[in-house]
């Protein structure tokens, strides 16, 4: 019996555990994949052990705040600094690792190839709404892409991670009609649209983003989210993040069986 799950502190939207059961049956495996939702990451020791999980993914709000309750971590979740995919190994040994990184990739690959438009620069722009964990992994593919990378935040007060790290930073009301229509990718990373508040979308000017763009929406729950919707009507390519889920969880199911 192979126990699995996912921690976060609101999973109503999440497909983790459809993909998983579907899984176990294609194998024929008896597995389980549960749902906890923690009001604090501090709890997830207890779940382990009370649940003899053997491994774990983690979602919003807690791929950064999970890393100092690790035993181990993978030098590129370390680098990049947040952590979706955890083995658990001697039943009590957690060593964390990030497969958004790969989900992202495979996401980006297939909207390049199939969108008509090839980045007409060595240095693509690219635009991220959002900083936190599934930003950090986002901004780490961008940048194997050779992209000048922007990150968006609510917050005018500089963080260090994007800083060291060499991107720029701006807020929404510094994010002009110019960037966005220089923008050959945007990404949205924040929870904006995503069930049950669909009709919300993040707050930027949709008319200045040009046709030759890719829109790439993190949220796979709706399939078409508002941001998806405000692109679209601009003849802007999008794509949900139904192939980032996806490949993060083959990903993840690699390391589970590789590890415990
Ligand atoms: P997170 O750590 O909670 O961060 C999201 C960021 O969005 C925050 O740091 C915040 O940045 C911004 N934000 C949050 N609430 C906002 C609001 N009300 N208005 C404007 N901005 C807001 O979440 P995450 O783990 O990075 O995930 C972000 C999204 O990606 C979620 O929808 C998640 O489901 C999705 N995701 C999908 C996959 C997949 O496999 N498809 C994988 C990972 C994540 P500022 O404070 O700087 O504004």
């Amino acid at each position: 019996m192979i126990r699995l799950g996912l921690v976060g502190r609101k999973l109503g939207h999440s497909y983790s555990r459809f993909l998983f059961t579907e899984k176990f049956a294609a194998l024929g495996i008896e597995g389980e994949y549960a749902m906890y939702e923690l009001e604090n990451i501090k709890e997830v020791r207890d779940i382990v052990r009370q649940h003899r999980l053997n491994g774990f993914n983690v979602t919003i709000p807690y791929k950064e705040s999970i890393i100092p309750l690790l035993d181990r971590i993978d030098p590129k979740a370390r680098a990049i600094g947040a952590v979706n995919t955890v083995s658990v190994s001697d039943d009590t040994t957690l060593t964390g690792y990030n497969t958004d990184i790969d989900g992202f990739d495979a996401l980006l690959n297939s909207a390049i190839a199939k969108h008509w438009y090839r980045p007409r620069k060595s240095t693509p722009s690219a635009v991220i709404l959002g900083t936190g964990g599934a930003a950090k992994s986002v901004a780490y593919v961008l940048s194997l892409h050779n992209a000048d990378i922007t990150l968006i935040s609510r917050s005018t007060s500089p963080l260090g991670w994007i800083k060291k790290a060499g991107y720029k930073q701006a807020s929404y009301s510094e994010l002009t009609d110019s960037i966005l229509y220089h923008t050959d990718i945007i990404v949205n990373a924040t929870p904006l649209g995503m069930y049950p508040d669909t009709d919300a979308a993040p707050p930027i000017n949709y008319d200045a983003i040009q046709p030759h763009s890719i829109a790439l929406d993190l949220i796979y729950n709706p399939q078409e989210t508002k941001f998806m919707k405000l692109c679209l009507a601009h003849g802007v390519y999008t794509a949900n993040g139904m192939r980032m889920l996806e490949v993060q969880a083959e990903e993840a199911w690699k390391i589970w069986n590789d590890t415990t």
